[in-house]
């Protein structure tokens, strides 16, 4: 298995997996920010001589990945959440209502996302040696990196967190929010929110879980004021134990709850933080 590294580092986890023989990094100015219209050629320079190329499915990896197959002139695969056989995949169509099994051509080159909320986490303990790749490719100039903003803060990574508190509609206000806040700091969880809560402002987008949002695993999920609806529910699928509070015992999220409490959020929310200490 190989990997391919970014010169900003950010997969340098990459050496530390069990499986991975060999880390391959390309050296260029012009990836000093990860832009998907560069990145894309001199991945396709790299990945031609392989069998598989796969991202996550993260906003970059979906990004990534499409303008990979187009210039292998391929179909991508995404979402994978099974593996059959070296060219046989199930992945999750209508927002995770019905699961597709699908094969692809296997003397093609096989272009993929993966849902990594659907696999157990790699081994580390692996220690594979990084090998420059000479990549010679015309790199398009129709993109270019204006500026980023990005929004930074101490809290686990919403897509890595084995515990994640999210917030609905019900929050009323971005100030709503900051009981969630104050309990995710308690118990060292990530923050998501409904989409319903993103549209209105009250919590930023990239913490939006579900359908057009994360698709995340935690151990520990907490559905605050949220109403279960199926896109919503796509992106928790494979979260370990669901708890959810609403005030509305009827609500669709009790049917996928492990433990429900029924009541008013802003009563129940500060009650947890209190026995917590
Ligand atoms: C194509 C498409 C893609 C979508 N993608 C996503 C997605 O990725 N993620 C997503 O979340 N949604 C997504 N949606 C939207 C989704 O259908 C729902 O509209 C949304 O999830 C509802 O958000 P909500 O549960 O916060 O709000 P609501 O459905 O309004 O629910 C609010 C809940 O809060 C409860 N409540 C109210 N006050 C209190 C209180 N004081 N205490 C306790 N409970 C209270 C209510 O009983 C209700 O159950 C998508 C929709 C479409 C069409």
């Amino acid at each position: 298995m190989y990997a391919i590294q970014w010169p900003s580092g950010e997969n340098a986890g990459a050496l530390s997996l069990a499986d991975v023989t060999r880390v391959l990094t390309v050296e260029n100015a012009a990836n000093e920010h990860a832009l998907a219209a560069v990145l894309a050629p001199q991945v396709v320079a790299v990945a031609k001589d392989y069998s598989h190329v796969f991202a996550a499915s993260t906003t970059f990896g979906k990004d990534l990945m499409p303008r990979v197959a187009a210039l292998l002139g391929t179909a991508q695969i995404s979402d994978i959440m099974a593996v059959e056989s070296a060219n046989r995949f199930r992945r999750p169509i209508y927002a995770g209502n019905a699961i597709v099994t699908v094969e692809t051509d296997p003397a093609a080159t096989i272009v993929g996302t993966v849902r990594s909320a659907s696999f157990e986490a790699a081994a580390s303990g692996g220690s594979a040696p990084i090998e420059k790749a000479s990549v010679n490719v015309e790199l398009p100039t129709h993109t270019r990196f204006v500026s980023v903003s990005a929004a930074k803060n101490d809290r686990p990574d919403l897509q890595t967190a084995s515990r994640v508190i999210s917030g609905g509609r019900a929050l009323g206000s971005a100030d709503g929010f900051k009981i969630l806040y104050s309990l995710a700091d308690k118990l060292g969880a990530a923050v998501g929110a409904s989409r319903a809560a993103v549209d209105a402002g009250y919590a930023p987008n990239e913490l939006q879980v579900g359908q057009t949002g994360k698709i995340i695993a935690p151990e520990l999920y907490m559905a605050v004021g949220i109403s279960g609806a199926i896109q919503h529910l796509t992106g928790i699928k494979d979260a370990r134990t669901i708890v959810a509070i609403n005030k509305d015992g009827e609500a669709p999220i009790f049917e996928v709850a492990d433990i429900g409490l029924v009541g008013d959020l802003f009563q129940i929310v500060p009650e947890i933080e209190k026995m917590i200490g």
